[in-house]
């Protein structure tokens, strides 16, 4: 998928777009793309270097290198330049297990559909100007809007838990989360990656939409649809 879409990319970045809105839908791909590379602290590099970067000194340092579960949409804690595969506590299963292996099928359907997802909403950049509404709250009305992500709303509403604020949707999109089981470092850092991201909470946006990708190929998988 990431040759295809480097493909695409040097042949529109010589060409040119038609409409505006071409242009807006392109950076928005290229965008999600960037977002799944590995990042630079993933690369190895000297061990002196690697044991400084391990030293944290702060859990609001720490809430920096959350990344996103390797089964699922849900965040991982993790130290900067951990080689592990970040998983999530409901994931956390070894590779043998059938559960492990299904979901880790799932996910190449799940890449595709969120490119769908990412398609087939408006651009983040021509919320405003489209819809009249600022792209946070639009965003955090994504969530809960049985048309546009009939799976992702589904599953919150579901959860009874509140959700009002930014804050508690990202709460309900973490659910479950064990603060008094992981030790204070990591509760305090799970604190301000939920303060910070509740924030600015258009930063979610991929994770919704892998939120419902997720859901949905789920779904698909009970119901013996589509298995890619
Ligand atoms: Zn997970």
């Amino acid at each position: 998928m990431l040759d295809r879409n480097i493909n695409l990319f040097c042949k529109r970045f010589y060409g040119t777009w038609e409409q505006d809105e071409d242009k807006i839908s392109f950076w928005d791909e290229v965008r999600f793309v960037l977002q799944t590379l590995p990042m630079k602290r993933d690369y190895k590099i000297d061990s002196e270097k690697q044991e400084e970067k391990y030293k944290l000194p702060n859990p609001e340092s720490a809430a920096k290198y959350f990344v996103p579960c390797s089964l699922c949409w849900r965040s991982v804690y993790r130290l900067p330049l951990e080689k592990y595969t970040p998983l999530c506590h409901l994931h956390d299963i070894p590779s043998t297990f059938p559960e492990y292996r299904k979901r880790k099928r799932l996910k190449k359907h799940v890449e595709i559909l969120k490119l769908k997802l990412i398609k087939s909403l408006p651009p983040l950049t021509d919320v405003k100007r489209k819809l009249g509404t600022e792209p946070s709250d639009y965003v955090k009305s994504l969530c809960l809007n049985s048309e546009y992500l009939p799976h992702l709303a589904k599953y919150l509403c579901s959860l009874s838990l509140p959700l009002n604020s930014n804050k508690e949707i990202l709460e309900a999109l973490e659910h479950p989360i064990y603060l008094n089981k992981i030790g204070a470092f990591k509760a305090q850092a799970w604190k301000y990656y939920l303060d910070d991201k509740a924030k600015h909470f258009l930063e979610n946006y991929l994770k919704i939409l892998a939120a419902e990708a997720w859901l949905r190929a789920e779904a698909e998988h009970k119901h013996g649809g589509k298995r890619r």
